[in-house]
């Protein structure tokens, strides 16, 4: 069922199986396998994930390569939806551990609405944490020119869209010196790199002379605005005045972790990421996380198996755990 403000009053005494921390490819995933294990489970979503902003998803098995992230969001809400799971549009801000006589449990606490908002809390035996993370973009006075761009041809990941920039004219956009590195992994799809650091990276001479010997510009003149229309960037206009001409770009500045709501427990990191067993358990026995969150490759075929994997051990403790069922003739 769909939770909003006017009926979320009807779960709140209710101990979820399971709530999952973010609707994206991992978290629906997980939703429906729970669901199809008869568990029951709460997604809360906040919206403008790193899914949402997938303008094409490229290589997904049995998929179109074109198919938008919102089209794999939408069904994926309405699968979990007419399995019975509960999916609330909302912010999680914390989890906290509760010992109650039921035993041991997750408080979720939910900001619901960005203006008058309403701070419920829910009750799950197990977390999955799917918030995923979200590609840091240049900032430039007018992000609106970034967000014209971004997703479409100014690229974020490589694994998704290297092969798209075969031997093309391609910015790669960097905000440190140590991801200036990127190019030359880039360069297997194309040797045309230029490097910009819009102003903001200090760069030793080591790395201008690997650069120089690889024969790839480095602009460290600030950028006034992308250039392009209809979402297909053409190149760079810098502060002064000069232009850069591009086919593509590959964006190259770190990501933000979504992982705020989980800073008050004891788990093991490594970097921005959570660290797993092979089927998604942290190193809390009741906490999973699946996909861009935790350790592993950022793609969506590798969240939703993640999805698949983080359900089925939740369901083999609870069933393991469960006394079981006998046909009394
Ligand atoms: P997400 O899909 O990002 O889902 C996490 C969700 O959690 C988000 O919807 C977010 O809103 C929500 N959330 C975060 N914090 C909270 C909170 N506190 N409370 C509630 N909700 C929260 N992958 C491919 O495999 N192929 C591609 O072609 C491809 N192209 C891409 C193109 C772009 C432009 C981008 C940005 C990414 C692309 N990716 C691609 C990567 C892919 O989007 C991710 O690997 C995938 O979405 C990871 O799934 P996830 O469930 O871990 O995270
Ligand atoms: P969030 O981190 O989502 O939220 C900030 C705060 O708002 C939270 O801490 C919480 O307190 C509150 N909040 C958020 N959601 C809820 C909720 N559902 N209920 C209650 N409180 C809530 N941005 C654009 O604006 N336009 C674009 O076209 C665009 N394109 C992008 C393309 C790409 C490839 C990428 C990587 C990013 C793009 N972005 C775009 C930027 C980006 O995704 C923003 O960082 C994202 O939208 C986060 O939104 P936010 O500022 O609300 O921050
Ligand atoms: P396969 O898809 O089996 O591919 C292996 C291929 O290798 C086969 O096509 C085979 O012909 C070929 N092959 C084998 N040996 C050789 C050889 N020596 N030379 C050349 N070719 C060879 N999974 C789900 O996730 N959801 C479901 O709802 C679901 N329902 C299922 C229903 C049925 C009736 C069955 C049978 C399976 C179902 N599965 C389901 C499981 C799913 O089909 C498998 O997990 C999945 O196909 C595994 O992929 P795979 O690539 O490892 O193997």
């Amino acid at each position: 069922m769909k939770l909003s403000r006017k009926n979320l009053n009807e779960r709140l005494n209710h101990l979820y199986d399971v709530i999952i921390v973010g609707g994206g490819a991992g978290g629906l995933s997980a939703a429906i396998y729970l669901q199809r294990y008869n568990l029951s489970c709460l997604v809360v979503e906040k919206g403008r994930g790193r899914s949402f902003w997938m303008q094409e998803l490229r290589n997904y098995l049995g998929l179109p390569a074109d198919t938008p992230g919102r089209e794999l969001l939408q069904r994926g809400q309405e699968h979990a939806l007419s399995l019975g799971a509960d999916y609330l549009r909302g912010y999680v801000e914390a989890v906290t551990e509760e010992t109650t006589e039921a035993g041991k449990s997750f408080a979720v606490r939910v900001k619901i609405g960005k203006t008058d908002s309403i701070y419920p809390v829910f009750r799950s035996k197990y977390v999955i944490a799917a918030s995923g993370l979200i590609d840091y973009l240049p900032r430039l006075d007018n992000m609106q020119n970034v967000y014209d761009y971004a997703g479409y041809n100014l690229h974020v990941c490589m694994i998704c869209d290297g092969y798209d920039m075969n031997d093309k004219l391609c910015g790669l956009f960097v905000g440190s010196e140590a991801s200036i590195n990127t190019a030359f992994v880039l360069n297997w799809f194309t040797p045309y790199i230029t490097v910009f650091t819009n102003g903001q990276v200090e760069v030793g001479s080591e790395m201008r002379q690997k650069l120089q010997d690889h024969g790839f510009p480095l602009v460290e003149t600030p950028i006034q605005q992308f250039l392009g229309e209809n979402h297909q960037m053409t190149g760079v206009e810098l502060v002064d005045g000069s232009t850069v001409k591009l086919e593509t770009g590959l964006v190259a500045m770190g990501s933000r972790y979504h992982s705020e709501y989980l800073k008050g427990l004891d788990l093991e990191w490594k970097g921005g990421n959570l660290v797993t067993d092979s089927m998604c358990r942290t190193s809390h026995p009741r906490i999973f996380a699946v996909g861009d969150l935790k350790e592993g490759l950022n793609q969506v075929s590798v969240a939703v198996a993640d999805g698949t994997l983080a359900a089925t051990a939740i369901w083999r403790d609870i069933r393991r755990s469960s006394p079981p069922r006998r046909w009394e003739q």
